[in-house]
């Protein structure tokens, strides 16, 4: 005799129930050779669907071994064993279990889209076997559209999907009126005649008298094991199970096709949650767009002042005593005098150089008074400020040197003392009780700071330090560096300068340049802290998600089952949650995306100071992001689904 396709060796599978382990099968002995047709009949709870789930290698036995073709099928690893079952096996339950969400069509192409096929192959098949089966008329139509005899041939449609060499039908009339039921029996018997195996489970007599041979079952032992003369169904093999095994389960191609369903059912279980799913997008939304915003603000912000510091030179270094910003100390130090100013001068980096002392004074024009700064500097302060004049002309050096008390006004003071309509050139002002001549008047320049109000007025630091203040030490210099020459080297040269003259370093320089660096650390760490919190909403989105994905794989358990049962990898079920929870987030990331640029529109018709500053690499991240948040969030409901036990899952509804 040749090698019995199944085989069963002393096979036995308990239970772990209660306080004693229940043996659901005992010992069991059992061959069956290929193209038998074989009825197992026994009272309920005999083991039948139990012995049925692991010839189907649903199910492990606990004992013994199983041999399919020869090979034992024990240490087999799970993968290896849903390749048997899409190949070998072909199941037909008696609820059916056709997936509700489907189309007839595609629930019998399920077992094919698992093993790889082809779209147009299977569709071809699919019809194929639909108009062989009768419902050439029904392949559009939805589970529940369908009688009970017409949900049966779909699932018979579904079990020779691949071939189905070998089909385990477990009670497949037991759902069905007599008529339907034995059309189904005139089926099988069909099926058992073109060569297949057909394993069939019932405890109706009648039935099972349409197999060649009966296998009694009681208490999980086979207590019986005939033949049956004269089958309903008679033997004469004709020709062999048209197998449509495919080796293409692990091309590139049959990757694309399972993924594609994967999408599809996660596309599927998307929009029948409509309302869930928005919800649950809402965290990774609102995590993205922040995220988004938050960082084209912060963009925006340093972009602005950086433009706004250029435009105030680059190349500009103020030499201040002290040790550094707000030493109170600093005020006891009176080093910095011409003589500094007069060696600044010599020096081949400086384009231009001015001291600054200045100090508050009551201006006075006629019956007109204001307060306003007075800072004496030399006739360089305003080449070295880039402050162009509107009308008259600056002090000269001539000027300076003979302590003229001559003025330049900003136009706040020109509108304050002389009003729109008077001419300030040639006038004569009261600084205190100094009376100075107007001489020019700057040009309007807008402040980074906003729009300032201050009166500022300039007068030779030599007539400031002699005839105003009365001090004869500079509160600050300020260099112009040559373009061209490298800031950093400038500033080292004047600091080792001043420190020979003084003797100590009794003063810190601030340029532009170091202003600017400070500026965009400071802005970077307040974007990277802004950041940090937004992606702790993220986080919190992502939980939601893992929370909802482990709802959805609970509520679809079933569903879960009967594709682990028709072939289904556990690789292909954990593709699938995780391609859905990927997708929530995606779409989310995209929605949040849109909502950032949204805000963006939004944003100038509120605040025109700053503008938000959208960067590729923002938008790519945040798409990075919200993938990387489904795949770590949808990681452990996905490994949940993929690690359920089929048996159990295929029980629950
Ligand atoms: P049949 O299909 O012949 O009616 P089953 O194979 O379904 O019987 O069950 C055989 C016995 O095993 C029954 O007594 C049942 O209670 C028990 N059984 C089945 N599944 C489980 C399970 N998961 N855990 C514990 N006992 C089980
Ligand atoms: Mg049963």
């Amino acid at each position: 005799m040749s090698t019995p396709l199944l085989e069963l060796k002393n096979l036995s599978r308990i239970y772990p129930t209660g306080d004693q382990p229940f043996r659901a099968l005992d010992s069991i002995n059992l061959k069956i050779q290929a193209g038998e047709m074989v009825a197992i009949i026994g009272p309920s709870g005999s083991g039948k669907s139990t012995l049925m789930n692991i010839l189907g290698c649903l199910d492990h036995p606990s004992e013994g071994s199983y041999l399919i073709d020869g090979q034992e099928t024990l240490a087999l690893p799970n993968e290896e064993l849903a390749r048997l079952r899409r190949n070998y096996f072909g199941f037909i339950f008696q609820r059916y279990h056709l997936l509700s969400h489907l189309e007839a069509i595609q629930n019998s192409e399920i077992p094919a889209v698992y093993a790889g096929s082809k779209k147009s192959e299977r569709r071809r098949r699919a019809l194929d076997l639909f108009n062989r089966l009768g419902l050439g008329d029904r392949t559009h139509h939805l589970p529940g559209q369908l009688s009970g005899g017409q949900q049966q041939r779909v699932s018979v449609a579904r079990a020779l999907m691949n071939g189905g060499q070998v089909i385990l039908a477990d009670e497949p009339t037991g759902a069905l009126d007599s008529k339907s039921g034995l059309e189904m029996m005139k089926l099988l018997g069909e099926l058992h005649h073109q060569g297949h195996t057909i394993i069939l489970v019932t405890h109706d007599a009648n039935i099972a008298a349409h197999a060649e041979r009966i296998i009694e079952m009681r208490d999980g032992r086979i207590v019986a094991d005939r033949e049956n003369r004269a089958p309903i169904a008679k033997t004469q093999t004709t020709e062999k199970p048209a197998s449509n095994r495919t080796t293409a389960g692990d091309t590139l191609q049959a990757l694309w096709g399972r993924s594609c369903e994967a999408f599809r059912m996660a596309g599927f279980a998307m929009a029948s949650h409509r309302m869930r799913t928005l919800l649950t997008m809402l965290g990774i939304i609102i995590g993205i767009t922040a995220v988004v915003c938050v960082v084209a603000l912060g963009q925006g912000a340093q972009q602005k002042i950086v433009n706004d510091i250029n435009s105030m030179g680059t190349n500009v270094i103020d030499i201040i005593p002290g040790k550094g910003w707000g030493d109170f100390r600093a005020s006891a130090i009176h080093t910095l005098a011409p003589g500094d100013l007069e060696a600044l001068k010599t020096q081949p980096y400086v384009d231009s150089s001015t001291p600054s002392l200045s100090s508050n004074f009551l201006l006075r024009y006629r019956n007109v008074t204001a307060s306003a700064s007075v800072t004496g500097v030399s006739e360089q302060y305003f080449r070295v400020r880039g402050l162009e004049i509107d009308q008259g002309t600056i002090f000269s050096a001539a000027e300076v040197k003979e302590l003229a008390q001559v003025v330049v006004i900003d136009p706040n003071t020109a509108a304050k003392l002389f009003g729109d309509n008077e001419s300030p050139l040639g006038k004569v002002i009261l600084l205190g009780h100094l009376p100075c001549r107007v001489i020019g008047v700057t040009e309007e320049k807008e402040s980074p700071f906003g729009n300032n109000q201050n009166l500022n007025v300039w007068i030779p630091y030599t007539a400031a330090m002699g005839r105003l203040i009365g001090q004869n030490y500079f509160s600050a210099i300020t260099v112009r560096v040559l373009d061209g020459y490298n800031n950093e080297n400038a500033e080292n040269a004047i600091i080792q300068l001043l420190t020979g003259l003084h003797g100590s370093q009794d003063f810190y320089t601030s340029s532009s340049d170091t202003i600017l660096k400070t500026i965009n650390k400071t802005t970077a760490t307040m974007t990277l802290l802004i950041a940090a919190i937004a992606v702790i909403s993220l986080v919190v989105g992502g939980i939601g998600v893992m929370n909802i994905m482990l709802v959805s794989v609970t509520e679809r358990t079933h569903e879960i089952g009967i594709r682990m049962a028709v072939g289904a990898r556990q690789s292909d079920i954990m593709q699938q949650f995780l391609i859905e929870a990927i997708l929530v987030c995606l779409l989310g990331g995209i929605i949040g995306i849109l909502m950032s640029y949204g805000v963006g529109m939004v944003f100038p018709l509120f605040v025109t100071s700053i503008k938000m500053k959208f960067s590729l690499l923002s938008i790519v991240s945040a798409f990075a992001c919200s993938t990387l948040i489904g795949v770590i969030f949808g990681f452990l409901p996905a490994k949940n689904a993929a690690r359920l036990d089929p048996v159990q899952a295929l029980a629950r509804d």
